[in-house]
């Protein structure tokens, strides 16, 4: 039988600019396309005009199509000898179910690849102008989800606020602006109330805009400057920066950055 296999592709944070030539490749020679919410629109035009493409996140107001679905015709379009394109925002194995995936692919014999993408959390920290591991500021950086649970397990921020304030790590977190408020109440567990944040919507998009902020102000910032998913929390001593980057004045609290979404 003529096997086909399934590419997991990172389609960026949204500008096509940052994609990688081989994403670009796997996108060209895809027949099938199975393309996430969060990837624009520009990079699903790559795709040839025979391509099959399928949209499975929430476009159009329609609830996500079930994972078992996604899964289910991936593997039989790779059974039928296609080549399956999975395009998914940011990179495919950061918070993007690529890990599970990928382990079902195998697990049912097809061939795969997986192509990275520029996750949304550095594409942040370039739309602030600050590197998150700067080294006067941070030893290091941690990317974690915001969503309360993950997988059933939640996570233990008293610890985790406190170690990046001991050891000095910048926090990247994904997926939190929604439940904004709690997050700021557990963060607040283990670093001081003071300490910068920077929040990104839509990084890397013409969109995009960022509001700077501390901590104690986190939650009443997103809700005054209608921040809205998806966006990125920067947190830690490294976002101190990013208004001065920005060409703006190094005040703590509450820098809007223009390039905002006219509603
Ligand atoms: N695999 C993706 C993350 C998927 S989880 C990646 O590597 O980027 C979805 C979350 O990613 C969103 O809730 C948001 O926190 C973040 N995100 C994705 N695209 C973004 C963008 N352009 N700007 C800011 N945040 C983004």
């Amino acid at each position: 039988m003529n096997h086909g296999k399934v590419t997991l592709v990172g389609a960026g944070p949204g500008d096509p600019e940052l994609l990688t030539l081989k994403a670009v490749r796997a996108i060209q020679s895809a027949t099938v396309l199975l393309v996430d919410d969060l990837v624009s629109d520009e990079v699903v035009a790559l795709a040839t005009p025979q391509a099959r493409i399928v949209y499975v996140g929430k476009r159009g107001g329609c609830k996500s199509t079930p994972q078992a679905f996604i899964l289910k015709l991936m593997v039989a379009s790779a059974l039928e000898g296609h080549h399956v394109v999975r395009l998914k925002g940011g990179d495919p194995f950061i918070f993007g179910r690529g890990g599970e995936e990928l382990e079902h692919l195998r697990a049912a014999g097809i061939d795969t690849a997986v192509v990275n993408g520029i996750t949304s959390g550095l594409a942040a920290a370039n739309a602030l102008g600050v590197p998150l591991t700067h080294r006067d500021h941070a030893q290091g950086v941690i990317l974690v989800t915001g969503h309360g649970k993950q997988a059933g397990l939640s996570t233990d921020w008293r610890a985790l606020a406190a170690t990046a304030h001991s050891a000095r790590l910048t926090l990247v977190i994904y997926m939190g602006v929604t439940g904004v408020q709690q997050l700021q109440s557990e963060l607040l567990t283990g670093l001081p109330p003071g300490t910068p944040v920077a929040v990104v919507q839509d990084a890397s998009l013409p969109t995009q805009r960022f509001v700077k902020t501390s901590l104690d102000q986190l939650a009443a910032s997103v809700s005054r400057e209608k921040i809205t998913s998806p966006a990125i929390i920067v947190v830690g001593e490294v976002t101190r920066a990013a208004a001065q980057s920005a060409g703006l004045p190094d005040i703590a609290v509450d820098v809007v950055v223009p390039r905002r979404r006219h509603r």
